[in-house]
């Protein structure tokens, strides 16, 4: 079995204490993850404010250097990386649409290369015979990430990468469901980075909170559900730390009566089912006008029958286990709602195999708003089809709820949608497509999705502070 450490100050550190991750997919251990002390977190988050004066003071061509290294070296262990992410998420090694480990691993270096390949320029406002003004970005100092079970590696990545290429340090926290890859990770920037640049501290149930609090920490960035983005919000305030918090979302999809059903239906099976589902700008809720309603659901469900949920490991599995038990009693408990409320099950709903947290890909129509499994985030493997029939009842359901990750709309009318997509009180909209993002598009919530963004030149300045430069000429 790999042994896994903490890495603090650019040391492998064990614990006293360990826990076990539990592989999804048949409930045995995949390894026993280091617990770490609020010691050791202070420890981590000392010696990243100690190496924060020499990192942040590099140019971006010398931390640059240093992040693309890093990039080859975990490229160099690919396929360690790829089945160790199988093992403690449960998504396929391939999947459905190629969409599984080797997708994640593979958007894991992209991100690193593009996003250690941007930079943050002073910006000249005003240079005249009275004073030169300039905008410069600055360094937070120590960055504080706590990244969720979903895509543990891509989404530590999108908070690693950004604030090490701006100059901040950082301390990483994994989810306790799935420490093994950031730990792995960790373990090869150790050799590569300066000391105390960038620790991994995984822990349960007290690590995260302290660091919310911690008077050390500068920033938190934070990617899992908004009541504990808002205790976040909450005890970052003691020392007015800086916070982007990408939170739950419940995302609508809009098909109007235009739409080429034949054409889309691939893709707003993929959009809605990828990672199981467990995705934050998944397809969630899918909103579709009765004069294609019964050939969407025609189409949608001949692929779902054609899917093979199975173990990640075999070659032939489409869909994973729910990476948790917790997740799948959710699904199973929103399924069970939709039964009682006289929902049309056109596939799935019944779990069949036990051996790991599996439920099967379930499309449900004959439901309204009101259900639980329109109303309430499922993270999971189960998508609520719902009939409409005039467009300004779907805007209005769309934008009911308390959250606003992401929305699309699908017309041949591309003018027409761009319109409606106007009006979804979204962070990003999308016309004939969902849950794309890219390194250089800007991606965040509004509402109790959370606030500030990732990616691109804006993803970067969110791990800087401004400050203004004027030189007076006179
Ligand atoms: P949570 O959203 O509750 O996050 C758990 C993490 O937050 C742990 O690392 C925990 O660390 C830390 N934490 C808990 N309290 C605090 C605090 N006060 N300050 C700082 N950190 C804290 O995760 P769950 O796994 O319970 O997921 C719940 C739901 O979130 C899911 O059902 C799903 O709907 C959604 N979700 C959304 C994701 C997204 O991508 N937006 C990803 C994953 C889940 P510690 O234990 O050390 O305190």
């Amino acid at each position: 079995m790999q042994e896994f450490n903490l890495i603090i100050d650019g040391e492998k550190v064990s614990t006293n204490d360990y826990f076990d991750v539990i592989n999804p997919a048949d409930k045995s251990v995949v390894a026993r993850c280091p617990k770490a002390s609020v010691e050791q977190l202070n420890t981590a988050v000392a010696a990243a404010k100690a190496a924060f004066p020499a990192w942040s003071a590099l140019t971006y061509a010398e931390r640059r250097d240093k992040l693309m290294q890093l990039a080859d070296a975990v490229e160099a262990k690919s396929e360690a990386f790829i089945t160790l992410l199988t093992k403690e998420q449960g998504k396929p090694i391939n999947g459905f649409a190629d969409l599984g480990a080797g997708f994640e691993f593979g958007g894991t270096l992209a991100w690193i290369r593009s996003t250690a390949s941007m930079e943050l320029t002073p910006e000249t406002i005003q240079d005249n015979d009275a004073a030169h003004i300039a905008i410069h970005r600055k360094a937070l100092g120590v960055v504080g990430s706590i990244t969720p079970w979903n895509y543990p590696l891509l989404i530590g990545i999108w908070h690693m990468i950004p604030a090490l290429i701006t100059g901040n340090t950082v301390v990483i926290k994994p989810s306790e469901m799935t420490p093994l890859t950031t730990l792995f990770l960790g373990e090869i920037a150790k050799d590569i980075l300066p000391k105390g640049v960038l620790n991994v501290v995984a822990g349960a149930g007290e690590i995260g909170g302290a660091m919310s609090s911690h008077k050390d920490i500068d920033k938190i960035i934070f990617t899992g559900s908004t009541p504990t983005g808002k205790a976040i919000m909450k005890s970052a305030a003691e020392n007015l730390k800086r916070l982007t918090l990408e939170l739950g979302g419940n995302d609508a999809g809009i098909v109007l009566a235009d739409a080429d059903i034949e054409a889309i239906a691939g893709k707003i099976f993929a959009t809605s089912f990828i990672n199981n589902g467990q995705t934050c700008a998944a397809l969630k809720r899918l909103y579709v006008h009765e004069a294609v309603y019964e050939q969407l659901c025609e189409a949608m469900t001949n692929i779902a029958n054609s899917m093979k949920t199975g173990n990640g490991l075999d070659a032939d599995t489409d869909f994973g286990p729910l990476q948790n038990e917790k997740q799948l009693e959710i699904v199973k408990a929103l399924a069970q709602d939709a039964k009682e409320r006289g929902a049309n099950f056109l596939c799935g709903g019944e779990v069949v195999d036990e051996t790991g947290y599996f439920y099967p890909i379930t499309l449900v129509n004959n439901i309204q708003d009101g259900a639980r499994l329109v109303d309430e985030e499922q993270f999971g493997p189960i998508l609520p089809i719902i009939k409409f029939s005039d467009v300004e009842e779907a805007i209005t359901s769309a934008n009911r709820l308390s959250v606003g990750l992401g929305g699309s709309v699908w017309s041949t009318d591309i003018e027409k949608a761009q319109s409606i997509g106007s009006r979804l009180e979204c962070g990003t909209v999308w016309i004939n497509n969902h849950a794309m993002v890219q390194p250089d598009a800007p991606f965040g919530g509004v509402k109790d999705s959370g606030f500030g963004v990732a990616f691109g030149e804006a993803g970067l300045k969110e791990f800087t502070s401004i400050q203004t430069m004027q030189t007076s000429k006179s």
